[in-house]
Order: structure tokens, then C-alpha cells, then sequence
């Protein structure tokens, strides 16, 4: 059988840059993984509504050229690896991609396929969206109120995978400099033979690539805050750290058209609360973005007890782990939650359901799909096709308002009806149709 990968679209066109854009041209090249597990399923429901949106908003003058490239369990029994370089280099060569959920294989050398994606595409950013529509069901009284995009670091933090097993030979190479070179470090180490290592690199220019992406996407959409979200107050050389290059980089790179915590904290240590209060409101009525950080404990809080005072938020790599699949949670779980990861210097995006592949749904139909369609959604944004993002979003929330929707939002809404993956991505094509 001839491999379906790699299969350039005849009447596709590769997107260029030029001056740092994206040049996009009608029928634009997009690499897609499918995915293991639940990909296949949802990839069949979420392609038909992407192509569909195209469709109605361009009159057949735009369409989306799509080509598979192989990753995870379908590249493995076909070319005998998980990740093959090829894949990586296509998705850099087509700048704009998307995938569904990946299994690691154990024991084959990857700690996690997605990791390995994102650090071979130098892919920085992983961008999260959170935002609740209405009718899906959710654990919190006033969901609306959440409204937030998260940045997370992709690339650094505990995540580079440093680590030192208990009672390794690296292990105890790594303690003896230790008790060599830093006796008093090495003291506060509390059950010594038993104890394994993580390495958490933090760097300043992966901190502030991170930061300067999160203030751009806050002034191009109109945003007012940025929050930086770290844990310094125990971890001062790399938590810590984050949040003072990031304060650094706002009044270097933005000057003016930000108003940071720190300049707040001046004036209300010179001229009180009140002062401080009234500047910040004059700032952020004459448009500049409010810079301010957050301790990350105090950051779960609040999104909880004010999710209003959130906007964006850029944080490292683990925090932004935890903090995005909890805001996740707030607005309906991770079944409907689209994610991008993106390295905005060269330019390259892959969006992706943010779920795992969920073995135990695999090839019911019965997954839902909503993540992976409005990750394809941000993929239209992204592209520029503002029109066509717009009908995904409409049909997907006149589909679930009509309460037609996946096994899983059903459990909870007992007076919706239950629709196949498939069905629930025809219901969303039919609303489309019928804006
Ligand atoms: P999971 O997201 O696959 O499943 C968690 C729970 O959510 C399960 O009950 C599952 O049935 C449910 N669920 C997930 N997606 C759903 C959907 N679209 N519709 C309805 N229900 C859905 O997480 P897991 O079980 O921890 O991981 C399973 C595998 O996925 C692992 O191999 C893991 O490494 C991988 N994984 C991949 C990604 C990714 O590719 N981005 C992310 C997370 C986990």
C-alpha cells in the first residue's frame, strides 16, 4: 500500500515569511498529524467542519491544502519511529500545522513525543485560551467571568528532563561536587542516599522571548493585563528571576505603553495607596497594559475568587502545566480546550488538542471533538482568516446551545441529546450553513 504521508496537495502553495509575517497564500499547505488513540475519530469530525468554514466564508476562492506527515503509533509501524526527522522538518518548512493527542511509546528513547515536538521546533510558547461557552457545564458559578490567555514556557523548567535517578552513578557524581564545591548546599539535602534530582534551567532569554510574546499578543488583542505568575518567593534564582527580566523587558521593550506593579509600588511607597490607585486607573484608561506578577498559590486563588482580574498570564513551564488544565476545568475540562504552541520568532505554530488520546474512548466515535476544532479554529485566526474562525466558533456554540452534544458534556447536561463525534461535527457543519 502506498504510505499516505508526505503527499504534497497538487494545487497547494507554501506559506512563506517576509518581514517577520506570515505570507498566506489561497490554498495554503497544512502538515496534520492524526494522532493515536481518539485521533483518528476526532480528526474525521474536526477536518470536514474546518474545510466547511473555509468554504462558506470564501466561495471555493480559499481552501485549506492538507497533507499528513507521520508521528506516533501510525509512523512507528510504518517507518519504524516515532518522530522521524522528516516530520520535523516538514513542519518547519510549512510553518502552520496541526495535531491530534500522541502516546509515548515506553521505553523507545522519547520521554514524550509532544516534548520532543516542541523542543525540535523550538516551539516557546504554548498558548491556551481559556474561555467558557455558554451551556457547556462547568464546576463554578460564574464561568463567563473567565476569559484569559495563558502563555506557557514550553521549552525550559523542570521539563528539559535533567534529572539524576536515586542512587545513580550521575547521582553521586552529582552530590560529591556538591559536597565539594557547595558544603552548605550540599548540607541541606535531608536523606542523601535516597534522594533523586531535578534540574529546573530557567534562562533569561527563554524568559523573556516568553514575556515579549505574551505583551505583543496583549497589545495586538487588546488586552489589559499581563500577569506574571512564578513562584520566587522560594525559588529567587529562577522563578524569581522570571518575573524580574520579565518587569525588565516591559520597561525596556514597551516603555510607555505599559504601566508595570513595580511603578505602582513607588508611588504608593512615596504617595500612599490612594495615589497608587489612581495612576494605575489613569494608565489603564489611557490604554496601557498593566504588568504586574503573581505567587503562583495566590494565582490558583484567584482565578478562582476573581478570574475578572486575570488577562493574560505568562509563566513557566510547569506552573503553566498545572494553571492551564485548572482554568481548563473552570470553563467545561479538557475535552473543549484548544492549545497552540508557537516559537514567534521564526514563526512556526502547531496547534493541538490539548487532551490525551483517551484509550478507552479509541474508535468508539464517541470522543468529543470540540478541542481539536477550535484548536483549528485559533489555526484560522492564525492563518489570518478571520471570517472562517468566526463560523467555527458560531456553528460550535449554536451546536452545543442547541443541546446536541458528545457523551461527555451529556453525563452532565441530562436534558441534551447525545451525538457521535461524527454527528456532533456534522450538527456544527449544519449550523454553520444555516448563519
Ligand atoms: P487523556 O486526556 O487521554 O484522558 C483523561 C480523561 O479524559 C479520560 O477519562 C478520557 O476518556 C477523557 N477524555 C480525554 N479526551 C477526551 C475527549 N476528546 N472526549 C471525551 N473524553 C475525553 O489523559 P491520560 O489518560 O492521562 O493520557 C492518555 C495518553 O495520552 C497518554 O499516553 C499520554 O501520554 C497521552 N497524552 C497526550 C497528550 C498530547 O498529545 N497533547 C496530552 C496528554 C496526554
Amino acid at each position: 500500500m502506498a504510505s499516505p504521508f508526505f503527499k504534497i496537495p497538487p494545487h497547494g502553495q507554501g506559506i512563506s515569511i517576509e518581514n517577520g509575517r506570515l505570507i498566506v497564500p489561497a490554498h495554503p499547505i497544512i502538515p496534520f498529524i492524526e494522532g493515536d488513540g481518539v485521533g483518528p475519530d476526532i480528526w474525521r469530525a474536526a477536518r470536514p467542519v474546518l474545510d466547511e468554514a473555509v468554504r462558506l466564508a470564501y466561495g471555493g476562492q480559499r481552501s485549506l491544502a492538507w497533507m499528513e506527515v507521520p508521528a506516533g503509533g501510525k509512523a512507528l509501524a510504518e517507518l519504524g519511529t516515532p518522530l522521524p526527522t522528516e516530520t520535523i522538518k516538514t513542519l518547519a518548512r510549512y510553518k502552520v500545522a496541526i495535531k491530534g493527542p500522541l502516546t509515548t511509546p515506553i521505553g523507545r528513547g522519547f520521554r514524550s513525543l509532544n516534548v520532543a515536538l516542541r523542543r525540535g521546533l523550538d516551539l516557546f510558547a504554548c498558548v491556551r485560551p481559556i474561555r467558557w461557552i455558554p451551556d457547556v457545564p462547568t464546576p463554578v458559578r460564574q464561568p463567563e467571568l473567565v476569559d484569559m490567555v495563558i502563555f506557557r514556557e514550553n521549552t525550559e523548567d523542570i521539563y528539559a528532563g535533567i534529572e539524576f535517578q536515586a542512587g545513580s552513578e550521575g547521582n553521586l557524581a552529582f552530590q560529591s561536587w556538591l559536597a565539594e564545591s557547595q558544603p552548605e548546599e550540599f548540607e541541606k539535602i535531608r536523606f542523601p542516599e535516597t534522594t533523586a534530582f531535578s534540574i529546573k534551567p530557567i534562562s533569561r532569554q527563554g524568559s523573556e522571548r516568553l514575556i515579549r510574546a505574551a505583551l505583543s499578543y496583549a497589545f495586538e488583542h487588546g488586552r489589559q493585563r499581563v500577569s506574571l505568575v512564578h513562584k520566587g518567593n522560594i525559588m529567587k534564582f529562577t522563578e524569581g528571576a522570571f518575573a524580574a527580566w520579565g518587569y525588565d523587558l516591559a520597561a525596556r521593550e514597551f516603555g510607555s505603553r505599559i504601566y508595570t506593579q513595580r511603578q505602582y509600588q513607588q508611588t504608593q511607597a512615596g504617595q500612599g495607596q490612594a495615589a497608587a490607585e489612581t495612576e494605575l486607573k489613569a494608565a489603564m484608561e489611557s490604554g496601557r497594559v498593566h504588568v504586574n506578577d503573581v505567587i503562583a498559590d495566590a494565582a490558583f486563588e484567584q482565578v478562582l475568587t476573581r478570574p475578572e482580574s486575570f488577562d493574560v498570564i505568562a509563566t513557566m513551564n510547569l506552573n503553566g502545566d498545572y494553571l492551564s488544565d485548572a482554568l481548563t476545568a473552570q470553563v467545561g475540562g479538557l475535552g473543549i480546550a484548544p492549545g497552540a504552541n508557537i516559537n514567534f520568532d521564526t514563526q512556526t505554530a502547531l496547534f493541538e488538542a490539548t487532551h490525551g488520546t483517551a484509550p478507552n474512548l479509541a474508535g468508539t466515535d464517541q470522543a468529543n471533538p470540540s478541542s481539536l476544532i477550535l484548536s483549528g479554529q485559533l489555526m484560522l485566526q492564525h492563518l489570518g482568516w478571520a471570517e472562517a474562525a468566526d463560523r467555527v466558533e458560531k456553528g460550535l456554540r449554536a451546536a452545543i446551545a442547541l443541546k446536541t452534544v458528545t457523551a461527555d458534556l451529556q453525563r452532565l447536561m441530562p436534558e441534551a441529546q447525545t451525538l457521535s463525534t461524527k454527528a456532533f461535527g456534522h450538527a456544527i457543519i449544519n449550523q454553520m450553513q444555516s448563519l
